[in-house]
């Protein structure tokens, strides 16, 4: 078995391996044993849930598959921020391509 991913958040480790699964990678996710009835333990590289293919002949094909799952990730984050009008200073929220306030166009920072 290889570690192929290590996780922040225990869901995550679970999106990947529906992922992999998906794509016929055998795999499991380990380290969720740690995570208890009581909560959250704080995540450290010890507790952290990881994820594991069993078969190393599939490394290269989970890799590209751990890389897109990554990059879909950090757009998650960047789509979830909220932009500032540059006309009148509103919030508003990433999905919205206006100004909720006065409806000039979001510009979008290149
Ligand atoms: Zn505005």
């Amino acid at each position: 078995m290889i570690k192929i991913y290590t996780a922040n958040l225990l869901v995550d480790a679970h999106i990947l391996k529906g992922l992999l699964e998906s794509q016929g990678i055998k795999c499991e996710v380990k380290g969720e044993y740690l995570f208890g009835a009581r909560g959250e333990l704080p995540i450290t590289p010890e507790t952290a849930p990881s994820v594991w293919i069993l078969d190393e002949t599939n490394i290269n094909e989970a890799k590209a598959i751990v890389q897109g799952f990554e990059s879909s990730l950090a757009e998650g984050v960047s789509n979830n921020d909220d932009w500032v009008c540059k006309s009148c200073g509103e919030e508003s929220e990433a999905q919205f391509t206006e100004c909720w306030n006065c409806g000039s166009p979001h510009e979008f920072v290149e």
